[in-house]
């Protein structure tokens, strides 16, 4: 069989701290890791398919605003596509192509029969009201119907969207289908086809993977410094498991500031405070420390669970953790995760560090096609037993090649799509 030949993509640009350049050149790292299905790479560096779709909605005022609008499906190798549906400002194609491509790394790294997907609209959703919101969703659901659907692609809650706007997607899709369809999303309300669990998945995967790493290089959880960057429901939850388990929480920033208590914020009151404040600046117990000290804390364990792009060369360089868990897509940079690496501090990639969510959503997925519900307990322990395996596999392939966990969260889940690729064949 001849390599695959391919032209560049003609709507990525080039810019090499963008999330899609990063997703490119973690991929480029796992190749001779791959062997023989090294051949169809080329398969993993473009989506099978990105629908832009514009989203006009009538406004309170009665004014007629237009949206963008994306849903790219990676790769559907595996199995349907799956992956959230993001609202911010921000949003671009480019961005939501390399959170797909995350989804289809992360759900085979974790062994889920899915492909990966995303979605985006480009709107800041604290300028619209709730019937505006509603409105968006709804016409953005019909827009994207036809390619999504409980076989097909299963979209779940990312940024600013949560289990209401999963419950407007549900009932459209029923609506434009004419059957309640619960399994075309999950993350839905409880009463409404939703799992137990869901919400507080991705933060409890953050702390099961970041647990068993911390055994593993012999730090104790009891008394280690935790940082954490976005207290929002995957920062929020880690840093309570973490506290839970002995630790202490000394640093904290979200989008109103940063806060600094060497002494270790409690943790009912801080998150009482971010529900009621919006945020973690007002916290009375913390120092007020400028945004970008935060990267010069010292701690023991760091966990970036905003944004992309975060953790540049400068800030790698200054870290002082021993312990790096993504809870974020793509905190790191690939230039970053080399300064890291020297550094000796580990780094367990985004790509298993928070997979829970993607796995309690598969689990909410199968109870919506059997209509039998688990217990949270049932749900708590399955989880736990999945990045538990997931991760100690990985980890051998690390060792075994010499690299990195992210490298190795790439050789597994690469060889795994790229298996699938080859025994599907190409059609036609
Ligand atoms: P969220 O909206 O609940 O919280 C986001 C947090 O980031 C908030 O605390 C916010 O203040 C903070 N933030 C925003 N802008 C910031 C800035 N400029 N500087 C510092 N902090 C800032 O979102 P979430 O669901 O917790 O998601 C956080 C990250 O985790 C995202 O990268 C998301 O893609 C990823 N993730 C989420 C899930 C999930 O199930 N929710 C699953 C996998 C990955």
């Amino acid at each position: 069989m001849k390599p695959e030949n391919s032209t560049p993509l003609s709507f990525v640009s080039t810019e090499p701290s963008s999330p899609w350049a990063t997703y490119l050149s973690q991929v480029d790292r796992v190749v001779p890791y791959l062997g023989t299905y090294a051949r169809w790479v080329e398969t993993l560096k473009r989506p099978k398919r990105a629908l832009i779709v514009d989203v006009p909605i009538e406004m309170d005022d009665g004014s007629v605003r237009h949206f963008e609008g994306y849903r790219v499906q990676h790769n559907l190798s595996r199995g349907p596509g799956k992956g959230g549906v993001r609202y911010h400002p921000d949003v671009t194609l480019e961005e939501v192509m390399a959170l797909s491509a995350w989804m289809t790394v992360k759900t085979a790294a974790v062994g889920l029969p899915f492909g990966g997907a995303k979605g985006g609209i480009r709107l800041d959703p604290k300028e619209l009201s709730r019937k505006e919101l509603e409105r968006v969703t709804r016409r953005y659901t019909s827009e994207i119907g036809f390619i999504i659907g409980p076989q097909r692609d299963i979209p779940a809650p990312d940024v600013n969207t949560n289990a209401q706007v999963m419950a407007w997607m549900m009932d459209t899709y029923s609506m434009n289908t004419g059957a309640t369809a619960t399994g075309v999303v999950t993350g839905k309300p409880i009463h409404l086809g939703g799992s137990l669990g869901r919400v507080k998945a991705t933060g409890r995967g953050v702390f099961i993977t970041g647990r068993e790493a911390a055994r593993r290089i012999g730090l104790p959880l009891e008394g280690a410094r935790i940082a954490v960057q976005g207290m929002g429901n995957v920062g929020g939850t880690a840093a309570d498991l973490f506290v839970q388990a002995g630790g202490r929480l000394v640093a904290m920033q979200d989008h109103t500031g940063t806060v600094y208590n060497p002494d270790g914020f409690e943790m009912k009151s801080t998150l009482d405070l971010i529900r009621r404040e919006g945020g973690v600046a007002a916290h009375p117990k913390g120092e007020k420390i400028d945004n970008e000290s935060f990267w010069d804390v010292d701690c023991d364990i760091l966990i970036p669970a905003a944004l992309e792009g975060q953790i540049t060369p400068e800030r790698a360089n200054r870290i002082k953790a021993k312990l790096v868990l993504e809870g974020a897509n793509g905190p790191t940079l690939p230039s970053a995760d080399d300064v890291l690496r020297e550094r000796n501090i580990l780094v367990v990639p985004d790509v298993i560090c928070n997979a829970g969510g993607v796995t309690v959503s598969y689990f909410e997925w199968v109870q919506d096609f059997s209509s039998f519900f688990w217990t949270e307990d049932e749900i708590n322990q399955r989880l736990d037993k999945i990045m538990v395996d997931a991760l100690n596999h990985i980890w051998e392939t690390a060792d075994r090649h010499q690299i990195t966990l992210r490298t190795g969260t790439f050789a597994v889940a690469c060889e795994r799509i790229l298996i699938a690729r080859e025994e599907r064949g190409l059609y036609p």
